[in-house]
């Protein structure tokens, strides 16, 4: 048997409001090719580049979260290749002094080991079509950062959940959008096998994945392909692969460039920029409660280990449930539970996110605290839920509806009486012992008392009323 060993280079799409070196608009999701361009961005002669701000205190962000060693000051290097989409001909990127090296990343009770990341400009976009190629510059010089990990995955499910919770990191520290529809969020993955407990296998390193289903589906490819060379006796060539969706298989991109190729060196428009431990003071007490710290946070509070690490690592979850824990109505594992089991599968059902609904975080904890004070039962509770995505006030529902648990067992007693009076013959059953005639007695009385009364009353109700338990 094989062990896969996989390290991922992700490249992150930084939500700054201009490019990295130039004071174009940095958004280039959906807007008109080639309009967000100037001469910096576009490589003109005489133009010089300004580093921008906003973008390194991002990039020093993400590295304090990850613990990463962050240097005196950043400097900047020239990675040369030509290609049409770079009309500069070279990428401002890090060379041996990154933004930050070493750190860690929390998953599954182990740390992925983070190698190192950097800041660097993207290129702009090819588009290939009946054999031309159009150019849109929008995208160059747009600032990104490259996180590369250790050899520290297993299994491409692992993989996929390290891309998702880097997702929800910067998200959660406003740095990135990070969606991989958008481009905003790129894997390389690299993947080689070997015997457990032997040295490190040749890898192969898959290019440009834009989805996290991709990463799966390729590294699954490449796992398979690179298990039969071996079983066969043969050895793994090195090499810089492309994944094709439709057919799920990988192929050979193209040569991989050796480093030497790049002839990295300083940039020279750009003075080293000092990072005074000062600022890293600041933005490091700047820093927004991490997902990892949630996730602690919400254990404490009584949410069971995997509720909590959902919600945790879905910022938008998190931030609701966030609030609705603040007006302290409703207990925190009833909160999770409505919020990831009816919240979350009534907006599946109807293809929404819950941004795009009015329910709010005090509108649903009002709900979850009148079921948990007894006051509506929980299937009046959850028929009210399209109702409070519509933004209705619970408490308002149920006042004008009278919804109210129906509590008086008088009242109760009548509708037995009736009901059993009607279903004869599943009352003689349960006489007879057979408790499943009872579910049908039972469902009957909730029907006609419209879900108030709470079923374990009933229950018992129709139990004295035939003499049996
Ligand atoms: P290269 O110089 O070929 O780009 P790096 O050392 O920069 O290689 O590593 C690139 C990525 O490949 C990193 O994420 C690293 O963890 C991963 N990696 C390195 N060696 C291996 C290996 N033998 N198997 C799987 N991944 C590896
Ligand atoms: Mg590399
Ligand atoms: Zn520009």
């Amino acid at each position: 048997m094989y062990e896969a060993v996989i390290g991922l280079e992700v490249h992150l799409h930084l939500k700054t409001r201009t490019k990295a070196f130039c004071g174009c608009e940095a958004e280039y999701f959906g807007q008109a090719p080639n309009t967000h361009t100037c001469p910096v961005c576009l490589g003109l002669p005489g133009s010089l580049p300004v580093p921008n701000r906003k973008a390194v205190e991002f990039g020093l962000k993400l590295a304090l979260a990850l613990g990463s060693r962050v240097p005196e000051r950043l400097l900047f290097h020239r990675k040369n290749y030509f290609y049409p989409d770079l009309p500069k001909n070279y990428q401002i990127s890090q060379y041996d002094l990154p933004l930050g090296q070493g750190g860690s990343l929390p998953l599954g009770g182990r740390a992925v080991r983070i190698k190192r990341l950097h800041l660097e400009e993207d290129a702009g976009k090819s588009l290939h079509l009946e054999g031309r190629t159009l150019l849109d510059l929008n995208r160059a010089g747009s600032p990104l950062i490259e996180l590369v990990t250790e050899p520290d995955l297993h299994t491409p499910e692992e993989a996929r959940l390290f891309l998702q919770r880097i997702q929800a990191l910067v998200q959660t520290l406003g740095i990135s959008e990070a969606s991989p529809e958008e481009g905003k969020l790129r894997a390389d993955v690299n993947v080689s096998l070997r015997r457990p407990g032997e040295g490190l296998g040749t890898k192969v390193e898959i290019k440009n994945l834009n989805s996290f289903k991709s990463v799966q589906r390729a590294l699954e490819y490449e796992i398979r392909r690179q298990t039969e060379i071996l079983r066969r006796g043969e050895r793994v060539k090195q090499a810089t692969l492309g994944f094709e969706e439709g057919s799920g298989k990988t192929y050979p991109m193209r040569t991989k460039e050796e480093e030497a190729d790049y002839r990295y060196f300083p940039e020279p428009d750009l003075p080293p920029v000092p990072l005074p431990r000062a600022w890293l003071q600041e933005i490091r007490a700047s820093l927004p409660e991490l997902p990892w710290e949630k996730e602690a946070r919400y254990q404490g509070l009584g949410i069971k280990p995997q509720d909590a690490e959902v919600l945790a690592y879905t910022p938008a979850l998190a931030r609701f449930l966030d609030q609705a824990l603040a007006l302290g109505e409703a207990s925190p594992q009833a909160l999770a539970n409505w919020l990831l089991a009816d919240v979350a599968g009534l907006l599946r059902e109807r293809g929404l996110a819950l941004e795009e609904t009015r329910l709010t975080p005090k509108a649903l904890a009002r709900l979850v605290a009148l079921f948990e004070r007894g006051e509506v039962t929980s299937r009046v509770a959850k028929t009210l839920l399209p109702e409070l995505l519509e933004g209705q006030d619970p408490e308002a529902l149920v006042r004008e509806r009278g919804l109210r648990v129906v509590a008086d067992e008088g009242a109760l007693r009548r509708v037995v009486a009736e009901v059993l009076a009607a279903m004869p013959e599943a009352a003689e059953s349960v006489r007879q012992g057979k408790l499943k005639a009872l579910e049908a007695l039972l469902g009957q009385v909730m029907r006609r008392t419209r879900g108030q009364a709470k079923p374990e009353v009933v229950r018992r109700l129709l139990l004295e009323a035939l003499g049996v338990g």
